[in-house]
């Protein structure tokens, strides 16, 4: 993936190449095509159930559900969900001299620099486009202003869903998450049931316990005690304004609060999106 890791050197004139060859082995088979001018915030265009490659974004807080919902999606519309999230812990995961570098920086809760992330990302895609994958559902990418002007330059993203959700129910969330060390499963102890008030909706979710024999093997995130779980929210809310503003300005941000737990949340994303037509592809990602 020379084209983003050249466009982060800010390499203008091989890049145009580059990024042209890029764009053609990642994006350009997509059958889907989004003009920006359909986006418009509370609704998905609706979209040929038979094109499967999109190649959207999923931006939001720690602990909002990004892995989840884009997770599903993925399943669904039969694209790759790719978090930048989970590349580095996947590179955390190895003994090479990077990942004592990233450990630090993880696990302070601050972000990693675009070069590494970049080149973390482009590895990703490369292999996929090697193994026939077309479209993607990025997740946790772009994080910074700088890093969507990066991915604007070699692709064309077509639509950005930001999930939202109360301060106080992600802080409870990103506690209640476990990681099951055996299956690599993802679960949620946390039991929220907020009463609404003074104008304010409740919001009820149940925790999404694992099977009898992942729980004596759950283990958590490290960066997930309460102290860096704030820090990564503090510098979420600092970072986002900008790349929310990236693509409200292109008309392909598509805002969508979170009601409440997953069953009554993904019906309800499946309208925004206009997917809500495709039973089978419902049960099929359930
Ligand atoms: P979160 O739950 O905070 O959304 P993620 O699983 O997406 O966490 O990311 C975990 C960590 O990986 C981040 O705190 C950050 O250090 C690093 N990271 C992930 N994506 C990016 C990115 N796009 N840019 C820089 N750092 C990133």
């Amino acid at each position: 993936m020379t084209a983003l890791r050249g466009l982060l050197r800010g390499n203008a004139a091989v890049n145009t190449r580059t990024a042209g060859r890029w764009i053609s082995s990642v994006a350009a088979e997509s059958g889907f095509s989004f003009p920006a001018s359909q986006a418009r915030k509370g609704v998905a265009p609706r979209r040929d159930p038979g094109s499967r490659n999109v190649q959207w974004v999923f931006l939001g807080c720690p602990g909002v559900g990004k892995g989840t919902y884009a997770s599903r999606l993925s399943r669904l519309l039969g694209v790759p969900h790719i978090a930048t999230g989970d590349l580095v812990r996947d590179e955390l995961a190895t003994t090479g001299p990077l990942s004592k570098q990233l450990t630090e920086i993880v696990n302070r809760g601050q972000l990693v620099s675009d070069d590494i992330i970049i080149d973390l990302l482009s590895k990703r895609l490369e292999d996929g486009v090697a193994k026939g994958e077309s479209g993607f559902i990025l997740d946790g990418f772009p994080r910074t202003r700088r890093q969507a002007e990066i991915l604007d330059g070699v692709t064309e993203i077509e639509l950005v869903v930001n999930l939202k959700l109360r301060e106080d129910v992600l802080l409870a969330k990103c506690l209640g998450r476990r990681i099951c060390s055996q299956c690599g499963g993802n679960f949620n102890v946390a039991s929220i049931d907020i009463k609404g008030e003074n104008g304010r909706p409740g919001i009820a979710m149940p925790p999404l316990l694992p099977p009898e024999h992942c729980m004596s093997k759950l283990i958590s995130r490290a960066d997930d005690t309460e102290e860096v779980v704030k820090e990564r929210l503090r510098l979420y809310y600092e970072l986002s304004q900008p790349v929310e503003e990236f693509y409200r300005i292109r008309g392909k941000l598509l805002e969508f609060d979170l009601p409440g737990g997953i069953p009554e949340s993904w019906p309800k994303l499946l309208r925004a999106l206009n997917l809500d037509d495709h039973d089978e592809k419902q049960s099929a990602a359930a």
